[in-house]
């Protein structure tokens, strides 16, 4: 098949599209580069052997867009383009609104002029808002509780608002909740700009020594060790959740969300120390208060994704450590 890969470049895509290639795919990545570098989709092509075709083009900038269209004839869409710190987006709502929603939107117009009608979207856990009651299932409440997360879940509506009016879409929507590790050459991995606002990487970069220590945001939550339960789930699992759902997608036809977790919860004490196993380091951490907006647990119910589409996550919370360390420690530096 061929495919466009949105965000090809970033962290989730390029583990995507070694996936892609790897099963034959022919991919064809659009990416602004505002969170990546070119480098990762060198890599892509060294860790697989394989080409791919890169365009650095903005989602928002319809008649590039347009022209790919025009003379590569794309058969399906995975779309991870996007902006994704929360924090931001509290302090740019427009840029996140328009980045993300508007984006998706110019994308889904050209796709239907060209008669492309599958897509496969980058959805995320954060649609959830504070969980109820955990494992979180999909058809749980949604209530995002910040301007990302209500992107994501404009971006969802939109979707299944395009299948409602035409069949001739087929998406789907998979919300991942934590995804981490690297792929297992350590060649390619996640490089955040700056300092990391996610738990893994900044580990890693204690770890490596590029900062002091580790601030646990609360001891104080009502789990086991009071710090707060998250649903770690390895990159290379959620790359293969992509090309699980193209599968399904062929096969019958229709809008679907499905979860990509691993069902099971860890502290943040509890990765601290997994981590301490795999790496041999030791990860130096104070406790600090809690970050506003954080809920104490949250975890996948993953039934329906196991039952619909066989997919499960493989990989545990030791190999997660093991590749983010193997990836950080030969690219202390990410990509730069
Ligand atoms: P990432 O930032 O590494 O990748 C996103 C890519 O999109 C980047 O390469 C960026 O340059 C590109 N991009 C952004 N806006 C663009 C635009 N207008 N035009 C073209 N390219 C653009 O992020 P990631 O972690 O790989 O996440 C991929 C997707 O998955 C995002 O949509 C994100 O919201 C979603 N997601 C990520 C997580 C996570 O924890 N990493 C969790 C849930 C959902
Ligand atoms: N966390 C932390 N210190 C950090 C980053 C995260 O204690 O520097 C905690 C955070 O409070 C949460 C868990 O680690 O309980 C996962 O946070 P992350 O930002 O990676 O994911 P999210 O909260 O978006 O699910």
């Amino acid at each position: 098949m061929r495919i466009l890969v949105t965000g090809g470049a970033g962290y989730i895509g390029s583990h995507t599209c070694v996936e892609l290639l790897q099963q034959g795919h022919e991919v064809i990545v659009v990416d602004n580069l505002c969170n990546s570098k070119e480098d990762s989709l060198k890599r892509v092509q060294e860790l697989t052997g394989r080409k791919l075709t890169f365009f650095k083009i903005d989602l928002l900038d319809r008649k590039s867009l347009i022209d790919l269209f025009d003379t590569l004839s794309v058969e399906a869409v995975i779309h991870f383009a996007g902006l994704k710190s929360v924090g931001e987006s509290v302090n740019l709502p427009l840029r996140y609104y328009h980045n993300n929603v508007t984006g998706t939107m110019l994308l889904c117009e050209v796709m239907a002029e060209h008669n492309v009608t599958t897509m496969v979207f980058s959805s995320s856990a954060t649609v959830y808002g504070e969980p109820k009651t955990v494992p979180i299932d999909e058809n749980a409440p949604l209530a995002p509780t910040n301007p990302y997360g209500r992107s994501k879940l404009m971006i969802e509506t939109v979707l299944k608002d395009l299948h409602a009016a035409d069949k001739r879409w087929n998406i789907a929507l998979l919300r991942y909740f934590n995804p981490v590790g690297a792929h297992p050459s350590g060649l390619i991995g996640e490089s955040p700009q700056g300092i990391p606002n996610n738990l893994f990487p900044y580990i890693t970069q204690v770890a490596v020594g590029m900062l002091s220590k580790l601030s646990i945001f609360g001891d104080d939550y009502p789990t086991a060790d009071g710090t707060g339960i998250r649903d770690y789930v390895h990159v290379l699992d959620v790359a293969r959740g992509h090309t699980k759902a193209l599968e399904r997608l062929a096969e019958r036809p229709g809008v679907v969300t499905y979860n990509l977790g691993t069902g099971k919860g860890y502290t943040v004490l509890e990765v601290v120390s997994a981590f301490e196993k795999s790496s041999g380091r030791k990860i130096p951490y104070q406790i600090v208060s809690r970050r506003a907006g954080d809920s104490a647990e949250s975890y996948a119910d993953t039934s329906l994704i196991k039952s619909e589409l066989g997919w499960v996550a493989e990989k545990g919370i030791d190999e997660m450590c093991a590749d983010a360390w193997n990836w950080q420690s030969k690219n202390p530096r990410g990509y730069t």
